[in-house]
């Protein structure tokens, strides 16, 4: 059982380092997070790596302690938590280096990169394989691993509304509510509550907002002039690819965020509850991936270019 091996592997390593994708959302930092407690408790030294942390997630148990540069090294055993590819892994070069890699990860379009590669594409968060991982090894789940676990499970099925979640999700969220987690204070941390700055670019996005295909697609964009005027940190564009995902019609949200350095644009796709359309086979496409209903992907060429390039994409595989 792939468990078992997991567990072995942690036990025969020392120094550990866990790692996740880059851009990290509440999901990764919530499961990297968790296994550095679990990683804790089972005696080793471990090192987590997140170069970019968005503020939003400080709050979570030793979020301090994250490593925000990679520094070479080779580590008894490397752990990937949430990410589908080696490409996107922030901290690519110390899973390559390490002796032994695990992955453990719930991306349909997970390549198994691992030598050791547990994925569950039906896991509604990564965070939520971490809880089953724990209660198959008997390792009791405390109030500040439960906090990291409940923050992925919180963000990744936008607040328990996916039709991702079971009633696993559920019973396991009653479980830490009665241990003592503060499910509420998690809940308006990772999902209600705005920077000014991104209430700002919500705002810019909102009024740029365009309707496609008959009103079938939405498409918004943010520049990288936009986040400067706004003085916009790491993680300030977050929540803008949802507000269209609910508006009459709509089938497929689209946002697209300039990156000067690679002249491109990171696109973001959403589809919407009762949409056929699935938003990785139309973000594999440009290398991308994700989730049927949540994908992103890295797309070259100016602002037109690129908004061309993606409904060209819609046309050809949504068959919306
Ligand atoms: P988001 O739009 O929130 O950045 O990402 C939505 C989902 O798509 C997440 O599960 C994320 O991991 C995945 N995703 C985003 N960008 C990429 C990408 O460039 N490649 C792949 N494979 N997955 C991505
Ligand atoms: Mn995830």
């Amino acid at each position: 059982m792939t468990l078992d091996n997991i567990l072995e592997e942690i036990k025969k390593a020392e120094n550990i380092v866990v790692l996740t994708h880059e851009t990290p959302d509440g999901d990764a930092i919530g499961s990297s997070l968790a296994m550095n407690l679990i990683l804790q408790k089972l005696g080793k030294n471990v090192d987590v790596v997140i170069t970019q942390f968005p503020k939003t997630f400080s709050f979570l148990p030793q979020a301090e302690d994250v490593k925000n540069e990679i520094e070479i090294k080779t580590y008894d055993l490397a752990i990937s938590v949430d990410c589908a590819t080696l490409n996107r892994l922030d901290g690519k070069e110390l899973f390559e280096k390490a002796k032994r890699k695990i992955v453990i990860d719930h991306h349909g379009s997970n390549t198994m990169y691992g030598e050791i590669n547990y994925v569950n594409p039906v896991a509604p968060a990564c965070c939520e394989i971490l809880a089953g991982m724990l209660e198959y090894w008997d390792i009791d789940i405390d109030i500040d691993t439960g906090s990291c676990i409940l923050t992925g499970i919180i963000t990744d099925t936008g607040g328990f509304k996916h039709s991702s979640v079971t009633a696993e999700t559920f019973e396991f969220t009653a479980e830490l509510l009665r241990k003592g987690v503060n499910v509420s204070d998690i809940y308006y941390r990772v999902l209600e509550t705005k920077t000014k700055a991104n209430f700002e670019l919500l705002r810019i996005a909102t009024d740029r907002l365009e309707f496609l295909e008959d009103g079938k697609v939405a498409f918004t964009y943010i520049t990288e002039k936009d986040m400067k005027d706004v003085n916009a940190q790491f993680g300030d564009h977050e929540g803008i690819v949802e507000l269209a995902r609910g508006i009459e019609g709509v089938e497929i949200s689209v946002f697209v965020r300039e990156r000067e350095d690679e002249k491109a644009f990171k696109v973001s796709m959403r589809a919407s509850n009762n949409s056929k359309a699935n938003v990785s086979d139309i973000c594999y496409i440009f290398g991308g991936g994700g989730h049927p209903k949540a994908a992103g992907a890295l797309v070259k060429g100016n602002l037109e270019e690129v908004k061309e390039k993606i409904v060209q994409a819609i046309r050809k595989v949504a068959k919306i």
